[in-house]
């Protein structure tokens, strides 16, 4: 039986046909090390000509039922998952660029990437070049002066701003580049990079694919050689996935479909009720018809997603007195949760940029990011309301 279907994957892809004693849920093995009584087989294991496990820095049955799912959602060959989202990012970055490449990327990446982007990777002698985020004539242009590597995160993070990945993997391939996609906003069920032309598609999988905020990851899905060669590099650079964290994702990824249906149309319905209050200056959500990247949104993903943002008119002290009177959200970073959690990007996400920085980036100090739960969406509304009165 094929799954066709992205919450029928979400179930049942990558699942054991046997799991021991019958189990219809994958245990987690604490276990460490696997034991061979059969040298030959242990070196054929070791050498990966024969299916099995070594030792959990490499393989664990659990984390490979979580791969599986992940490639069979992102419609991929193959996945690795690494112990946080940052490592799926830096472990690319320093897997596939070598000291005198370029990186092309966009200004608006999740700010741990920027950090690596501007602080880590000049150290070694790579050039990341970050585009104006909405500009693709400037990306195009970048691509066909020369570099190794595509790197784009869509929708972005916190402003919500969307790039056409079809356009600009067509301009990578021409110039023979790798196309990187950071997907974690949009999730699988929303946006599947890979049919756009992408190479690699990676995600942090703390936030919406486990879905409960109480389990790190990250994952990258794509050909079996690229893949390949980043598992290799993570073996050694050891920055694997834990077995119970696997456990709890491959739990969030089986209600991920549920889960991501409810939060796009809760997420449309606060964004338009936003966007109608006197109080609030703008909203970022590519779900609004006037939203700068609805168009391509439209096209690309078959959802909007569950995170948007807004600026509140009085600015920032407005928004810090709003948030302390919110009821139903946790004033906390990370996002894609089933509970809403609010937090403005200067204490979360771009905490690791200066202020000077930010404003660079384009991220008013006022600005508020509000992912949305699974909570009902007129308890959310009536919380936003009484908050903003
Ligand atoms: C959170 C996040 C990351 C980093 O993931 P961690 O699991 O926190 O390391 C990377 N990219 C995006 C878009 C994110 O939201």
């Amino acid at each position: 039986m094929e799954e066709t279907d992205a919450a029928t994957k979400a179930v049942w892809a990558g699942e054991p046909k046997q799991a021991p004693h019958g189990a219809t849920v994958m245990p987690v093995f604490h276990g460490v090390t696997y034991a061979y009584e059969d040298l030959d087989e242990w070196r054929a294991v070791a050498l990966g000509e024969q299916a099995g496990h070594i030792y959990s820095r490499n393989t664990n049955p659990g984390v490979a039922v979580f791969e599986g799912k992940m490639a069979a959602l992102e419609g991929a060959e193959a996945a690795t998952s690494f112990s946080t989202g940052m490592a799926a990012i830096s472990n690319t970055l320093f897997t596939f660029l070598s000291p005198g490449d370029r990186v092309v990327s966009i200004r608006d990446t999740y700010g741990g990437t920027n950090k690596l982007f501007i602080e880590f990777l000049p150290r070694f002698g790579i050039e990341a070049v970050l585009c104006d985020t909405g500009d693709h004539e400037a990306i195009e242009a970048e691509v066909a002066r020369g570099c190794r590597m595509l790197y784009l995160e869509t929708p972005t993070n916190p402003t919500l701003k969307v790039l056409d990945i079809a356009r600009l993997a067509k301009a990578a391939q021409a110039a023979g580049v790798m196309v990187v996609v950071d997907n974690t906003f949009a999730t699988p069920i929303n946006q599947n990079p890979l049919a756009l032309g992408a190479d690699l598609v990676l995600h942090s999988a703390t936030k919406f694919l486990g879905g409960h905020s109480d389990a790190m990851g990250g994952v990258v899905c794509g050909p079996s050689d690229l893949i390949r060669q980043l598992f290799h590099f993570r073996e050694i650079n050891g920055a694997s996935l834990d077995a119970m964290s696997a456990f709890l994702l491959t739990r969030g990824v089986r209600t991920l479909a549920l889960r991501v249906e409810r939060q796009n149309q809760t997420a449309q319905v606060v964004a338009e009720y936003l966007r109608a209050h006197p109080k609030v200056a703008a909203v970022y959500y590519p779900g609004l018809p006037d939203h700068p990247g609805h168009e391509i949104a439209r096209a690309q993903m078959k959802g909007f997603g569950g995170v948007l943002s807004f600026d509140l008119a009085g600015g920032f002290d407005a928004m810090a007195g709003m948030l302390k009177r919110l009821k139903l959200a946790h004033r906390a970073a990370s996002l894609g949760s089933v509970g809403t959690l609010a937090g403005p990007p200067a204490t979360t996400s771009h905490v690791e940029l200066s202020a000077e920085e930010r404003a660079r980036a384009g991220i008013p100090e006022g600005l508020l990011r509000y992912s949305v739960g699974i909570e009902s969406a007129d308890d959310l509304i009536a919380d936003l309301e009484q908050a903003l009165a």
